[in-house]
């Protein structure tokens, strides 16, 4: 599925780059132009690191120009689930880390004057059943006990102080969470790259790895090779076996899907969400959506097609769900579809580390890669240049493949008619 996004419909002015043509020489190669690639360049070029950055199509072609904007904190699990599991000291790092990318997006934005509608208004989490609710009230307990965090939450008749809908229950409120124009996020950190010595190029796929006697490592493109000291592979849910067997095979690629409007009166987007802030609710099969700048709803939803007549059923059924939410966009047009990939690991966190083989990688952030990318991308430039403060708790030093890998797509496809089950039983 390769429509155009209202993204890229509305962005910037889009710098084409050129293809690598040649041999050249750099201290780090990075594989991938989304949003993990480039803050890796940008971070290792800021302490006078050379860098390449190798983009198989053009930069934000993947999920970073694609996403819903939404640049929320914490991670797919509840922080009282990352409690149990990782206990509680890492998951108060965790938690910390996910603000911590928040407020690195922000500072990359005001340092290189990135035009991209960044603003942190907060998040929404929509209860779609009244049991949803009373986990959030309890997500709200424990967020307080044990992180000292503050959340809001409302019940179903406080609802429309925020949104004007009555298909939700009631509402979860987290105020650090923002949002942005994602492409523009990503093409303004690519031209900050460049504007610190980086070099990116585009149209330039990845096709293969291998380190000489020398233990440099070669990257052969179609016209020409990389030869560098590191290698950073920054492809999540686009790479494929060819370009890494053990990285792809511990990675699910799942689809999502979403719709943009046409703008639409101020006042009628003033009302829909009222405060501007981001939604999503708490369905497992969920939607999210928000504002755009020029007042359109962007809504996304879960996808997989088959075929063209499939991908159509899809976009409707999206449009259908976005109805039930907001009647009152019966009219409006629906002048954007598109989809692309997420990428998930087996835990459903990112991963971060580097191969027996020096190989770094970062990857698998599970629909909340807007914000932990970035500082991700952080992370291996002070890995690369040893001046990592403290273990990283998403740190894993072993890749172990996901098993009946091969029949992910398959696997996918039943789990959404068990989550749709569970969202209708919850
Ligand atoms: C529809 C959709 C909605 C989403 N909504 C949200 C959201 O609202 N909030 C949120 O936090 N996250 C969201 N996400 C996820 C988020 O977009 C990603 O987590 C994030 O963009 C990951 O960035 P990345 O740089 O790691 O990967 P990507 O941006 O996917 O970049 C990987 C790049 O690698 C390139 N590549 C692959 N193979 C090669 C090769 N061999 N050679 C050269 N280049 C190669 C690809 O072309 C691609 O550009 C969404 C994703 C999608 C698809």
């Amino acid at each position: 599925m390769d429509l155009i996004s209202v993204w890229e419909a509305t962005a910037n002015e889009i710098k084409k780059r050129p293809a690598l043509m040649g041999d050249e020489h750099s201290d780090v190669v990075i594989i991938g132009g989304g949003y993990t690639g480039l803050s890796t360049a940008y971070h290792l070029q800021k302490k006078g690191v050379k860098t390449i950055v190798l983009e198989q199509k053009k930069v934000g072609f993947g999920g970073s120009g694609r996403n819903g904007g939404q640049v929320l904190t914490g991670f797919i699990h509840k922080m009282s689930d990352l409690k149990k599991s990782k206990g509680l000291e890492t998951a108060r790092k965790m938690l910390k880390m996910s603000l911590d990318s928040i407020d690195l997006i922000s500072d990359i934005i005001k340092e290189n004057n990135i035009s991209c509608d960044f603003h942190r208004n907060g998040q929404i989490i929509a209860a779609y059943k009244e049991s949803h609710l009373d986990h959030l009230k309890k997500e709200q307990e424990v967020l307080k006990r044990d992180f000292d965090y503050e959340v809001t939450i409302l019940d179903a008749d406080e609802v429309p102080t925020e949104l004007e809908t009555r298909f939700y229950k009631g509402a979860y409120i987290d105020t650090n969470s923002a949002m942005f124009h994602p492409y523009n996020y990503a093409l303004g950190l690519a031209e900050a790259v460049e504007r610190n010595g980086g070099t990116i190029y585009e149209k330039t796929e990845a096709l293969k790895i291998e380190r000489n006697a020398q233990n440099k490592v070669i990257v052969t493109t179609d016209n020409g090779n990389v030869i560098a000291d590191e290698i950073v592979i920054a492809t999540n849910a686009y790479t494929t076996e060819k370009l890494h067997r053990t990285i792809a095979r511990t990675i699910i690629p799942i689809d999502s899907i979403m719709i943009a409007t046409e703008p639409l009166p101020q006042e009628l987007v003033e009302t829909l969400i009222k405060k501007n802030r981001a939604v999503e609710d708490s369905k497992n099969l969920l939607y999210y959506f928000k504002r755009t700048g020029d007042n359109r709803i962007v809504f996304g939803g879960s996808g997989r097609s088959a075929n063209r007549r499939d991908e159509n059923r899809l976009f409707d059924n999206l449009h259908a769900g976005m109805l039930r939410v907001f009647p009152q966009l019966q009219d409006a047009r629906i002048e954007y579809r598109w989809g692309g990939k997420v990428g998930f690991t087996r835990e459903f966190l990112p991963y971060i580390g580097q191969l027996e083989d020096g190989t770094y990688f970062a990857y698998g952030y599970a629909g909340h890669g807007a914000s932990m990318s970035t500082l991700l991308g952080k992370v291996i430039a002070e890995k690369i240049t040893r001046n990592q403060p403290e273990p990283n708790p998403l740190e894993v030093d072993e890749l172990r493949p996901i098993p009946f890998h091969s029949q992910h797509a398959r696997i996918v496809s039943l789990m959404k008619y068990y989550y749709k089950f569970l969202d209708s039983i919850s």
